[in-house]
C-alpha cells in the first residue's frame, strides 16, 4: 500500500530505511522522510517521553543551544517585535531569552501549554525549536502557523537535516520515538517555493524562513 505524504500529500512515496522499532518512507516530492502512522507511539508515550527530558529555562548548556536560533533572530527582528514559541515544552527557555531580548512571546504547547487563543493572532515572527519532527500532520500545522505571520514576519525552525541514507540509518536522531518527519534542505526549499518565502539555513539545524512583502493593490485604470 502506499502511504501518502505528511507534508506534501502526493502518494509517491517509497521505502526509505528500517530499524528494529519501525519504518521510514521517503516522498519523491518534497524529500520529507516520515515514519508511517502505523509506526507512531500513543499521545499518552509521547507525554511520558517529554516528561522525562524536560529542559530547564535557567539550564545554560540549553540556553547556548537555543541560542544558535535566538541570535541570528534577534538581529534580524524589529525591536519590540511580537512572537509566538510554538511548542514550547514545559520549560519555554527559547521563550525567556526572546523576552529577555526586549521581544513580546505567546506560548503555545500542545500538551503543556495549550491556548488555541494564541494561534488565532498574527505574530511578526514564530519559533519552533525541536518541534517539526514531532509533527503527525506537518502539513497542515505548518500551513496553520505560516498563516498566522505578518507580512515581511520571520519562521524560525531548529530541526536536524537529513543528509545521507547512509548517515540516517547511524542518526541518534532516528532512536527518539516521538520524531516522526525528517526534513532537508531539499524538503524546506521546495516548502519555501511553494509559499514565495525566502529560506536561509545556518550551521546544521537552524532555518530562518522570510514571508514575503505586502501584496499592493495594483492601481486601477484611470
Ligand atoms: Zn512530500
Amino acid at each position: 500500500m502506499t502511504e501518502c505524504c505528511p507534508l506534501c500529500a502526493t502518494q509517491s512515496t517509497a521505502f526509505f530505511h528500517r530499524d528494529r522499532h519501525r519504518e521510514y518512507l521517503r516522498c519523491e516530492q518534497c524529500k520529507l522522510v516520515f515514519v508511517p502512522p502505523k509506526d507512531h507511539v500513543s499521545s499518552a508515550a509521547e507525554l511520558a517521553y517529554y516528561l522525562q527530558h524536560e529542559n530547564q529555562v535557567s539550564d545554560p548548556g540549553y540556553r547556548r543551544f537555543l541560542s544558535r536560533l535566538a541570535d541570528p533572530l534577534c538581529e534580524r527582528l524589529a525591536p519590540c517585535s511580537v512572537g509566538l514559541d510554538f511548542g514550547c515544552g514545559p520549560g519555554p527557555a527559547l521563550a525567556a531569552m526572546l523576552t529577555e531580548a526586549g521581544h513580546s512571546l505567546a506560548l503555545y504547547d500542545y500538551y503543556f501549554f495549550n491556548e488555541p487563543a494564541a494561534l488565532q493572532v498574527n505574530y511578526d515572527f514564530i519559533t519552533a525549536s525541536e518541534v517539526v519532527e514531532h509533527l503527525h500532520r506537518p502539513k497542515d500545522v505548518l500551513a496553520m502557523l505560516w498563516d498566522r505571520l505578518q507580512p515581511d514576519a520571520w519562521f524560525g525552525v531548529m530541526t536536524r537535516l537529513v543528509l545521507s541514507k547512509e548517515a540516517f540509518a547511524q542518526w541518534h536522531y532516528i532512536r527518539d520515538p516521538t520524531h516522526v518527519c525528517f526534513f532537508s534542505r531539499e524538503t524546506w526549499i521546495w516548502w519555501a517555493d511553494c509559499r514565495h518565502a525566502t529560506v536561509e539555513f545556518l550551521g546544521a539545524d537552524v532555518i530562518l524562513l522570510k514571508k514575503g512583502p505586502a501584496k499592493t493593490e495594483s492601481r486601477k485604470p484611470v
